[in-house]
């Protein structure tokens, strides 16, 4: 086109395109810095780690408001327990850009309220104490530091949902960090999480941490990192884990992670389950005997299982998390006992141990639910849902009689579901069909839990008839009726009574001579 002069008609409507396109232009930048998401950054340093104390700095930007409430969580998913992290803060206090000090209220013991400009950079510190050594614990002294995030990150309220990303400055003698967040390319001890699930879901544990080789499983990278491990055969250990994760693997199909990574954190006991990770208290001790292996791999099956079993696998209440109270629900029992149970069958799957073991392992939570005398006064459902108030093992002290716990009853309501389904189908389906539907159902296709009806329903359409005899297990204490179920893969149970301690042995054999439909079900249970 040629340049001619233009006339007025066209010279205004030049004009008026021109003003459209700033307008426009001020217009889109106004979206932008009200639709722009707030910057989070949180700095965690330990200027004298044998003090026990981390020091953290979070900083703000970009956060559209007049006034931040900023809250620390009051427990973490996988320690069904109060821990009112907010205790071990310290120090709390907010600075503006220009590092002058501006008003914090604290509104409630885990809530603080911080005064501060519209979209101006902003910054909190504060110390967390972290000197118990427990897996649902800050720990911090010269030899290492154990970070659970929900007791040293704050969130802001009702944004759980933002990105953050996390800095270390560890102590310079460390030469290492485990955790499964995100690495920022070329940033050591820099982290993301898109947003605060991912990041409390996270522990890290930084020091002269030892990895083990790692191994593949379906091309899928595992690894173990640990704080002094002790001294053991490693390359057993990590055969034996390899073969765990493959048998756990096989009884859903699906791995849904990138990378998964065992974080030993050092003496102690427990273990909480993560998405790609899993924290256990292990120091190495007793992995010499077969006896302390096996006990190691009951229990590594157990968090990893979770990966599936709560952390995907999850009942309706167990996600999205509340931080701020107790998350209430019915189904631990699932979560838990037939974590239990899966573990138990997990092990023996993988041919670490002998179909003796096995049943020695079922008759130890069969034992302890049938002494207690609490399985005359609280259900499953009942266990589950007081779980918080009982503690995590049952009621202590004068009421213990009165409460049982879903770690002992669970993996026997999971064999009586599992030889039902058996049964009924013929050896067709089993509890792993449950577990599979599960999965893909409500975590793959709805992306969300499943409620205390839906879970039944799962269990009778892999049966493909009613089990509400069965579910009379979970609902009521009605006593089992062990040896119709254990008939059905040609297994009895015999009871003996020890008159002096008042105590009831339970023991499991085989029967003599099994049909063809017994042999069928216990040789697919015990080998998948
Ligand atoms: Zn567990």
């Amino acid at each position: 086109m040629k340049y001619t002069q233009l006339n007025n008609w066209q010279r205004n409507l030049f004009t008026y395109q021109f003003l459209i396109f700033l307008l426009f232009s001020a217009m889109s930048n106004t979206a932008i810095a009200q639709t722009a998401k707030p910057v989070l950054q949180y700095v965690v340093s330990m200027p004298n780690p044998a003090s026990h104390y981390y020091h953290v700095e979070f900083n703000c930007s970009r956060w559209g408001q007049n006034t931040i409430n900023v809250k620390m969580p009051k427990w973490m998913p996988g320690y069904y327990q109060i821990m009112n992290y907010a205790k071990s803060v310290e120090n709390f206090s907010a600075q503006d850009n220009s590092k002058k000090s501006i008003p914090v209220k604290n509104l409630n013991e885990n809530t603080w309220q911080v005064t501060v400009t519209k979209n101006r950079p902003f910054n909190i510190s504060y110390d967390v104490k972290a000197d118990r050594q427990f897996v649902a614990n800050n720990y911090l002294d010269s030899s290492r530091g154990y970070i659970v995030p929900n007791g040293l990150f704050l969130y802001i309220d009702e944004h759980l949902n933002l990105p953050v990303s996390v800095k270390l400055i560890a102590n310079k003698k460390w030469s290492k960090v485990a955790t499964g967040l995100a690495p920022v390319a070329g940033k050591p001890n820099e982290f993301t999480a898109p947003d605060f699930d991912i990041l409390y879901d996270c522990p890290i544990l930084m020091g002269n941490l030892e990895e083990l080789p790692s191994f593949k499983v379906k091309g899928i990278e595992h690894r173990f990192i640990g704080y002094k491990l002790g001294d053991f055969d490693r390359t057993q250990f990590m055969d034996n884990l390899k073969k765990v994760v493959e048998a756990a693997v096989a009884v859903i199909g699906d791995i849904p992670y990138r990378q998964y990574t065992f974080i030993g954190i050092g003496p102690g006991q427990g273990g909480i389950e993560h998405l790609n990770n899993t924290t256990v208290s292990f120091d190495g001790k007793g992995l010499h005997t077969a006896d302390g292996m096996n006990r190691m791999m009951n229990f590594l099956a157990h968090e990893y299982f979770h990966h599936y079993n709560v952390k995907r696998i999850r009942p309706f209440e167990l996600g999205p998390f509340d931080y701020d109270k107790e998350n209430k629900t019915n189904l631990l029992w699932v979560s838990e006992g037939l974590s239990v149970y899966y573990e138990y069958l997990i092990v023996k799957r993988a041919g670490i141990i002998s179909e003796q073991a096995l049943f020695t392992n079922f008759e130890s939570s069969i034992n302890a639910f049938e002494n207690n005398p609490g399985r005359l006064f609280q259900s499953l459902t009942q266990a589950s849902y007081e779980t918080w108030s009982d503690g995590p093992f049952g009621k202590q002290g004068g009421d213990a009689k009165k409460s049982i716990s879903y770690y002992d009853k669970g993996p026997v309501v999971g064999l009586v579901l599992d030889f039902a389904i058996r049964q009924a189908t013929q050896n067709k389906k089993s509890l792993d069909d449950v577990m599979q539907l599960l999965y893909w159902q409500y975590y793959k296709k709805l992306q969300r839990g499943f409620t205390d009806a839906e879970f039944q329903q799962a269990c009778e359409m892999a049966a493909g008839i009613s089990l509400s005899k069965e579910f009379e297990y979970v609902f009521t204490t009605k006593e089992f009726d062990y040896n119709t179920y254990l008939a059905y893969a040609g297994l009895k149970i015999d009871v003996q009574t020890d008159t002096e301690k008042g105590k009831k042995g339970f023991s499991i054999k085989r029967i003599e001579q099994p049909d063809e439909l017994q042999s069928a079900i216990l040789h697919s249970w015990l080998l998948r």
